[in-house]
């Protein structure tokens, strides 16, 4: 008998920790690494939610909690929902998780079985790959253009649809590309999901983390139809810097909710006690941090784009959200780093690393091979030396 089952041989580790962890060796050296794969904001938790969960230990709050989540959290989520996308929703509407990660892992579980089809918009956040991989359902990857924000095409969604589409993965707004959806791109994307009858589940984990002055628009919240089939998926960890706690949650169809409830209550229980009065803290207390952050985040990105888009041979997209850019650097591939040709991003982050101490992601990690992503969770400081570094590197190829 083989020792690891079908399911764990169909997933990879994830490139950017093998990357992360090549960037650690190099500073254990004593290297100056600058780092751009960090896929958490780099501002510490807000003092008023640390302070809730100091509070919840000294009040004894340390035991297990109903499986879900405890009431008041699903509670405060409902009222967010409903403040921030005009969404309702019951308590029976609302699942709490171990992250949104662990969301989205659990609605796949208990929804796809073998052979139904995902629908990912390319280029996607690996985990979604992953996860539909693991349960053994089949991921259908459909790309997006630069040149229309990375946005998904209606007309390319519809040729993609089969009789097995079980459901579309929306990113809005996207990671890796910071791309965001109008109202109007999500109401044709809308249409064919109701016609279609696939659903929908929308992870908007990056909802506070936008621009320009925009506010983005759930795809849930354009009809009583295509709310009824759409899974918001949300959390904590990039509203709050609040990665390492661990709360995210689902909020849609009482029935899928129920099922994620019963697989938690046979896996994970609950999400940690502490960290639930936490977020319950973060969603109704304070939100004054929030928006310091988000703003930080936009002088970043406003001087992260300028710079990038002055270098010959990359072209950034403005994100309109998210803590990342994804540069188009195709422009260099076929030029010489010393011996080695730079043919693809995976080239262009490995030779950039050894020349100049960058680190970045490449976007074959994300579905495509023209792309690298830069996350901007990190000082002004070090983006300043790692855009240097990055110049300097592209100046040097033959
Ligand atoms: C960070 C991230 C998540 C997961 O966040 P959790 O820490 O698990 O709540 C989900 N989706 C995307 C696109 C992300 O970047």
């Amino acid at each position: 008998m083989e020792k690891l089952n079908a399911s764990i041989g169909r997933i990879s580790p994830s490139l950017t920790i093998a990357l992360t962890a090549k960037a650690k060796e190099m500073k254990s050296k004593g290297i100056d690494v600058v780092n751009f794969a960090a896929g958490e904001p780099d501002f510490d938790t807000p003092d008023n939610i640390k302070q809730a969960a100091i509070r919840a230990i000294e009040d004894g709050l340390t035991k297990y909690t109903p499986a879900g989540g405890m009431n008041e959290l699903r509670d405060a989520v409902v009222e967010k929902e409903k403040k921030v996308n005009g969404l309702e929703y019951s308590r029976e509407n609302v699942c709490i998780s171990v992250g949104a990660k662990h969301a989205l892992f659990n609605i796949m579980m208990i929804m796809l079985s073998p052979g139904d089809e995902v629908i990912i918009p390319s280029p996607y956040w690996i985990s979604y790959e992953a996860i539909v991989r693991f349960v053994g359902a089949k991921p259908v990857i459909l790309p997006t253009k630069e040149e229309n924000g990375f946005v998904l095409d209606a007309e390319i969604l519809g040729r993609g649809v089969t009789e097995r589409t079980k459901l579309l993965i929306l990113n809005n707004p996207s990671n890796p590309t910071g791309g965001i959806y109008s109202r109007k791109e999500l109401e044709v994307i809308a249409e064919l999901a109701c016609k279609h009858n696939f659903w929908i589940v929308s992870d908007e984990i990056y909802e506070e983390i936008v621009f320009d002055g925009y506010r983005p628009v759930s795809i849930a919240a354009l009809s009583d139809d295509v709310k009824a089939r759409t899974l918001v998926v949300n959390g904590v960890s990039k509203t709050y810097s609040m990665t390492g706690w661990r709360i995210g949650y689902t909020c849609g169809d009482a029935d899928v909710v129920e099922g994620m409830i019963k697989l938690q209550s046979q896996s994970t229980t609950n999400p940690t006690t502490i960290a639930q009065a936490a977020a319950i803290e973060a969603l109704t207390g304070d939100q004054s941090s929030v928006e310091v952050m988000r703003k930080t985040f936009e002088e970043r990105r406003n001087y992260i784009v300028e710079q990038l888009n002055a270098i010959d041979g990359i072209s950034c997209f403005k994100p309109g959200g998210s803590f990342y850019v994804f540069p188009n650097v195709s422009g260099v591939f076929g030029r010489r780093h010393g011996n080695v040709t730079v043919n693809g991003s995976m080239d262009f982050a490995m030779q950039l690393l050894e020349s100049e101490n960058v680190v970045v992601v490449p976007g074959v990690a994300f579905g495509d091979d023209r792309f690298v992503r830069i996350s901007f969770a990190t000082d002004m400081d070090s983006i300043k030396r790692g855009i240097e570094g990055i110049k300097r590197f592209v100046e040097k190829l033959q």
